[in-house]
């Protein structure tokens, strides 16, 4: 029997999710997870009020999912990160944050302002207003404006119409180079896990060789189950793993109602779990 269910990958509304970290918590146990990971975008800020609220029984992973980019000038490919258990005080962590932090609230403002510009109903003070001040805006933040204004009807719709990147307001981020972020953590006693690697829908994506050179420079493992990856991409993704000697994790990404994925919809063996678990040093996982 083999009722263990974990998910790795989840976001609170300390990021872009719409879920606090409490009630996060609460729907992981409710829903029968026994291991959830906070992954929430450049920022360890939900760590503390997800521990306090942990339902008996239910393990959390610490994490956090980083912004960065691969490639070179000209061809910047957006890479999205995950970090575990890593020391939230690390110096070059925290700074590193910080910085992701702060370029997201000045890009989320010229998008807004770009929106504004051209009479959409968005105002860029009250949509970063409605954040705290050190928070990582996102562009679901931007998406929820245009829903309340009621000029779309859903998140989806607000980035197919107007926030995907190659749709008139994107403007891309200064993020972390992947090579970096990945030392970084490692230098922290953390994992790293290449996130949703395959997801085409989001923009161009990383090939195969390219997530060689990362396994090559220090990477853990690959998600390879996530509702982002078509069938074949899982497939390619699985045995790429396997070549790689990464180690393969599934999650679902869940952003609350910002998204239509349920938490747990995809998961994590326990074996690929427990590998994780045995090369991270930085910070302790806690059941409640
Ligand atoms: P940003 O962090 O500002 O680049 O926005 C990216 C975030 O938007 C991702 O982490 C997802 O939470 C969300 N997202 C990306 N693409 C979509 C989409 N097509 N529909 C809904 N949410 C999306
Ligand atoms: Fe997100
Ligand atoms: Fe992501
Ligand atoms: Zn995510």
């Amino acid at each position: 029997m083999d009722a263990v269910r974990i998910d790795l990958h989840t976001h609170s509304t300390v990021s872009d999710g719409t879920d606090s970290p409490a009630e996060l918590m609460a729907a992981a146990a409710a829903t029968g997870l026994s291991v959830i990971a906070l992954t929430d975008h450049d920022t360890t800020a939900g760590w503390q009020p997800a521990i306090e609220s942990l339902p008996r029984g239910l393990t959390l992973v610490p994490g956090a999912e980083m912004s960065c980019v691969s490639g070179g000038p000209g061809a910047w490919i957006g890479v999205h990160l995950l970090g575990y258990l890593f020391d939230p005080a690390a110096e070059a962590v925290v700074v590193e944050q910080r910085r992701l932090r702060a370029q997201r609230r000045s890009r989320v403002r010229t998008m807004a302002e770009r929106m504004a510009a051209d009479g959409l109903p968005v105002d860029p003070d009250e949509v970063l207003g409605l954040l705290p001040d050190d928070s990582p805006a996102g562009r679901p933040h931007l998406a929820q404006a245009l829903v309340r204004a009621g000029t779309v009807s859903t998140v989806d719709e607000a980035f197919a119409r107007y926030l995907a990147s190659g749709r008139g307001y994107y403007v891309p981020g200064a993020d972390t180079l992947v090579e970096t972020a990945i030392e970084m953590i490692t230098a922290a006693g953390g994992v790293t896990v290449l996130a949703h690697a395959f997801a085409h829908t989001r923009g161009p994506t990383l090939s195969e060789e390219a997530i060689a050179k990362l396994a090559a420079h220090g990477l853990t493992g690959l998600e390879v189950d996530h509702p982002n990856h078509e069938p074949a991409d899982r497939e390619r993704l699985r045995a790429l793993a396997r070549d790689l000697d990464l180690v393969p994790t599934g999650s679902s990404d869940y952003h609350g109602t910002n998204k239509t994925i349920a938490l747990g919809q995809d998961t994590t063996a326990p074996e690929a779990f427990e590998e994780l678990v045995g090369q991270a040093s930085g910070a302790q996982l806690v059941t409640g």
